[in-house]
């Protein structure tokens, strides 16, 4: 199913052009017109899912093998030095488009951008609690 009013639908479908580097019958893989890096590119799943709480395990699984090929790609070609696979879902963790897609961020050697958080110091107790939350 395709959103009329989504961006990354009409992008995903060829309604709107793209710089595409993969395309087959489920995904578009395009570069990102705001890269945070050289080859920063976005796949995009041709139906509309607003994020990994809606895509179907069988589309996610293959999202991750497309990534996990064009990571590739993109690395010997552009002889980046790492990679960033990023996800994001939901405003408050930085979505803007809400039409599920991943990020794939070559890194070069001093490159000047973070991806980042900062991290806690939880107890052992605490994190025996959250364990618990999670698995009970
Ligand atoms: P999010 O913050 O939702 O995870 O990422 C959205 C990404 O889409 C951003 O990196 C932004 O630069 C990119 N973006 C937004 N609109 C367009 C567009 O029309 N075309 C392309 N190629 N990228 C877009
Ligand atoms: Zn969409």
């Amino acid at each position: 199913m395709r959103k009329d009013d989504c961006i990354f639908c009409k992008i995903a479908n060829g309604e709107i052009p793209s710089k595409t580097i993969y395309e087959d019958e489920e995904f578009r893989v395009i570069l990102d017109l705001g890269p945070a890096t050289k080859g920063h590119a976005l796949i995009l799943p041709k139906e509309h899912f607003q994020n990994i709480y809606e895509i179907p395990q069988e589309t996610a699984a293959k999202a991750m093998i497309l990534a996990k090929k064009m990571a590739t790609l993109i690395t010997e070609k552009l002889h980046a030095d790492g990679f960033n696979i990023v996800q994001n879902n939901n405003e408050v963790a930085g979505q803007t488009v809400f039409h599920f897609h991943m990020h794939l961020i070559p890194r070069y050697e001093g490159d000047g951008q973070n991806i980042n958080w900062i991290p806690g110091e939880p107890t052992q107790e605490e994190l025996e609690k959250i364990k618990d939350e999670i698995t009970k």
